[in-house]
């Protein structure tokens, strides 16, 4: 009897360990019908709501709602998809399969139970793990678990940003530890010129995919360095090399207590650039050879992935840091400290020059790619000095254009509307534009009742969550006031970026007048959505924050300008599936890649953007719509004026006009027309799943290939 008791609640724990229940709606929706405060409330857990929720009680509400298949029919196709054998990498990716991919990543975003990522670059890591696992791809992540995740964030009155750490319950984490052979968990140590650092490892399914992930809070170090791990980007520069440590050497570390050789090393950024030394040190043990042939050897495998054209993103670390951290290392390879730091430095005999993580990447890798073709041209031209004498277009350095998970991104209403129209399988087969060609054949008006139905959804959510900050800050004068505060049929602009000041997140308000009219136009008024963080010691970016918040505090705009805080993957999720426009304002060309206009297209809404990024090879004049013609002037103000200028003429002819043309059932037809053309025309290129087979098929198979070339 107890067993048959436990049965449900045991399947939907199953259901939690493994994270596929992430980009499962119809899981997440047994969670939701069981209890939705409850699930609310532990901020969508299921681990979390498991443990707070009886057998007895998951059994009586199951009984209630009917939810018996349902559950049982999620455990099912888990189990099936666990064991489907005929995946696109097992017919494709033959050659990775006995060695698998290591994909490196400081950070990993999944979802918001799970906050060990700060933003777009984790975000794209956890986009890359969820459709190598569709895909069947064979690979491994390895990451940090960091105690205190990045911070949340809470404005005061002031409209300033305050920062709110929190530990981690590692009880409510989807992570079990790894335990090495005698059935202990497992703490890699690592020795250096001062004291020693040891990890522990935890374990997490994604998938099909496993994901590694070390933390510093074991008995063995000092008190200190128990925190080293608390934080993303917290600490000084002394932290960060030992994060760094941590992430490369100890995650490297991890595979050979895994017993894995690695078919490829795909490093997500030069952050765990340290993984290609330890790599080197075991192939020369391993094979006995010296450090230059084990060097050239771990190239041929080698695969990085650069980020960003800002030069502040590529940490320096000075020679002394090095030398105490990695000095014992450096002995081993038989380096001395002069050869050691020319593996950083652009030119190995200037010793001026700080290790550069991104240039040991850069140097010791066969395959180096940016994020989007910009970016790419972009990254060639800024480590051309790398290979002296080459012409820049011949730099080695290519692009993959970033794309997005599908089903972790498109609203569950949005994917029920495909399915009656680009068929039943239109989900494993999304990469084909042809899947896309019958969004066509879409209703109008049901396409856009989807879209009203997921802005209104959107507008809820923001309330709410304004409700609790009003509380928080005792702002009571506008307590009867929230359900005012957005109109659904209101033309309605998300822009939700890291408040850093390339990102121009307040471009929209340089000329405040002009904007003010818009806003109060009494027949096509619009309405402004905002949300990001401020790196916590970047006060520029505080105060560009605090401009907007204040804003929207004051009475004049309070019902058309709001800033929801704390944005995460949830806050971002609501804000890709239900805005109409996603305004997207960097300082061209320092946007590398930028995803989230990405996800906003297939869910209907259309991007407003500088030529910038993933925009510029995307953009064809009708998917959307482009501020100027990406141009660019060595004088920012005049650059941020003219963008502005090219901002609002593009707002007052096109994209009002457009959105208010309405026809005789209330339909704007011609927008309709923009949102299909959008969905068609970007769907299946800017998606995680096209990304990770240009990863396989041009970086992944040919550096395996190499590989068992080499090693026989
Ligand atoms: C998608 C996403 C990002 C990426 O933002 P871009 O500005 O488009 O690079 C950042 N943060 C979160 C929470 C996201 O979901």
């Amino acid at each position: 009897m107890a067993e048959a008791k436990n049965h449900l609640h045991d399947r939907l724990r199953a259901l939690a360990q493994n994270l596929w229940w992430m980009w499962h709606p119809e899981v997440i929706s047994i969670f939701t019908d069981l209890d939705p405060s409850l699930w609310r409330e532990v901020e969508h857990n299921p681990i979390a709501f498991l443990n707070q929720i009886t057998p007895e009680q998951v059994e009586e509400r199951a009984s209630e709602l009917v939810l018996h298949s349902r559950i049982n029919h999620a455990f099912r196709r888990l189990n099936e998809y666990m064991e489907q054998e005929r995946t696109w990498g097992a017919i494709h990716c033959g050659n990775i399969n006995y060695r698998p991919v290591v994909y490196f990543s400081a950070e990993f975003g999944l979802h918001e139970s799970l906050p060990v990522y700060s933003g777009g670059l984790g975000v794209l890591a956890g986009d890359h793990l969820k459709s190598a696992s569709d895909l069947g791809i064979p690979l491994i992540g390895i990451g940090l678990l960091y105690q205190q995740g990045y911070f949340n964030q809470r404005l005061n009155r002031d409209g300033w940003q305050e920062e709110d750490y929190v530990d981690l319950d590692l009880g409510r984490l989807p992570v079990e530890p790894f335990l090495d052979g005698s059935g202990h968990h497992l703490v890699v140590r690592i020795d250096t010129k001062t004291t020693p650092l040891h990890a522990r490892v935890w374990r997490l399914q994604v998938g099909r995919v496993k994901l590694m992930l070390l933390d510093s809070n074991v008995e063995a170090n000092s008190a200190e360095d128990r925190q080293l791990t608390n934080r993303l980007y917290g600490g000084d520069t002394r932290v960060r090399i030992r994060q760094e440590v941590l992430l490369g050497i100890g995650g490297a570390r991890v595979l050979q207590a895994l017993n894995i050789h690695p078919g490829v090393l795909h490093l997500n950024e030069g952050h765990s650039a340290f993984a290609i030394l330890e790599e080197i040190r075991r192939v020369m043990e391993y094979d006995q050879i010296p450090f230059h042939r084990a060097q050239r050897r771990v190239a041929l495998y080698t695969v990085f992935t650069t980020h960003t054209p800002v030069a502040a993103g590529h940490d320096r670390f000075p020679p002394d840091l090095i030398e105490d951290h990695l000095g014992l290392f450096r002995e081993k390879l038989g380096l001395s400290h002069n050869d050691f730091m020319a593996l950083g430095r652009v030119n190995p005999h200037d010793s001026s020059e700080t290790f550069c993580m991104t240039v040991l990447a850069l140097k010791s890798s066969r395959r180096a790619n940016g994020v989007s073709a910009i970016h790419g041209t972009v990254s060639r031209l800024m480590w051309k000095d790398l290979w002296p004498g080459r012409p820049e277009g011949e730099v080695p350095i290519g692009h993959i254009t970033n794309g997005v998970h599908v089903l972790s991104w498109l609203a569950p209403q949005m994917y029920q509307l495909f399915e009656t129209r680009l068929g039943q399988d239109w989900a494993t087969r999304m990469v084909h534009p042809d899947v896309w060609e019958n969004v066509d054949d879409i209703d109008d008006g049901e396409l856009w009742e989807t879209h009203q139905y997921l802005k209104m959804r959107l507008i809820r959510f923001v309330r709410r969550r304004l409700r609790i900050q009003a509380e928080r800050l005792g702002q009571h004068e506008i307590f009867n006031q929230i359900d005012h505060i957005l109109d659904p049929d209101v033309l309605t602009i998300g822009v939700a970026r890291r408040f850093a000041t390339y990102k121009r997140g307040d471009l929209i308000l340089a000329q405040l007048d002009r904007l003010t009219r818009l806003i109060n136009d009494a027949h096509r008024p619009i309405q402004i959505i905002f949300a990001g963080k401020a790196h916590p010691r970047d006060d520029e970016g505080k105060a560009l924050l605090q401009r907007i918040a204040q804003l929207s505090y004051s009475s004049a705009y309070r019902s058309s300008i709001v800033f929801v805080e704390n944005y995460d993957y949830n806050v971002a999720r609501h804000l890709v599936q239900g805005v109409d426009i996603w305004l997207n304002t960097p300082r061209r060309p320092l946007e590398a890649c930028g995803t989230s206009g990405q996800k906003v297209v297939l869910n209907g809404g259309l991007n407003l953007s500088v030529l910038d990024g993933w925009w510029n090879e995307a953009f064809d004049g009708k998917n959307g719509f482009a501020i100027g013609h990406g141009g660019m002037h060595n004088d920012l103000g005049v650059q941020n004026q003219r963008d502005a200028e090219y901002l609002y003429q593009t707002l007052e002819k096109e994209v009002i006009p457009l959105y208010y043309q309405r026809d005789a059932s209330g339909i704007p037809a011609a927008w309709v027309k923009r949102m299909k053309h959008g969905i068609k025309s970007l769907g299946w290129r800017f998606i995680a799943d096209r990304m990770v087979k240009d990863y396989a098929q041009r970086f992944y198979l040919p550096a395996a290939i190499a590989t068992s070339a080499e090693t026989g």
